[in-house]
């Protein structure tokens, strides 16, 4: 089997170097006191393994978060926030979706698809952000409280839209694979 990390041959998808690169994330509230429980800070190999699975579907990062990460979520029901509609056409897969099906599995709880994505939106990954968050639609309201699921969560205006839509009293908690600094962009 080759590295994702390091791309060299390795006893699993990832070798023991590329797994001690991988930095746990601290907690973050965000606006309106959404708690947010990322498995990774985005750097380094955390960030490569996201972006494999976001542009090229290596979905073995989405099955390592949620080993990291599922006993420090909740068991509530799943909600992904989806992609949209233009990239999961383009690269054929919702990150967010791999990991909450993943979470929802672990927990056995259900996975809800509660939001449909706007068609396209601007990029947003890595690049200005300051530009609108991706508008939400939502194909039926939370019966109770839910866990929000993303991939990297950066400034968290995605996950603010998300919340407005569903109601910001029903998320529990937001889960992401990635957490990235945003110490910059908030100034
Ligand atoms: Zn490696």
């Amino acid at each position: 089997m080759i590295c994702q990390g390091c791309h060299l041959v390795a006893g699993s998808f990832l070798c023991e170097r590329c797994r001690r690169d991988l930095r746990p994330a601290p907690e973050r509230i965000l606006q309106g006191g959404i708690r947010v429980v990322a498995a990774f800070e985005h750097v380094g190999v955390a960030r490569d393994l996201v972006l494999g699975l976001k542009y090229r579907g290596l979905t073995y990062f989405a099955d390592l978060v949620v080993e990291t990460i599922a006993r420090r979520a909740l068991a509530l029901p799943v909600v992904p926030v989806p992609r949209t509609w233009s990239r999961q056409v383009r690269y054929g897969i919702d990150p967010a979706r791999e990991i909450a099906i993943r979470l929802a599995r672990a927990h056995g709880s259900p996975m809800l698809d509660l939001l449909s994505p706007p068609f396209h939106t601007s990029r947003r990954a890595g690049g200005d952000h300051h530009r609108p968050p991706p508008r939400f639609g939502m194909r039926r309201p939370p019966e109770g409280r839910i866990v929000l699921v993303d991939d990297v969560v950066t400034t968290g205006a995605t996950i603010v839209s998300a919340a407005s839509v569903l109601g910001p009293g029903r998320i529990a908690l937001v889960i992401a694979a990635n957490l990235a600094d945003t110490v910059s962009s908030q100034r």
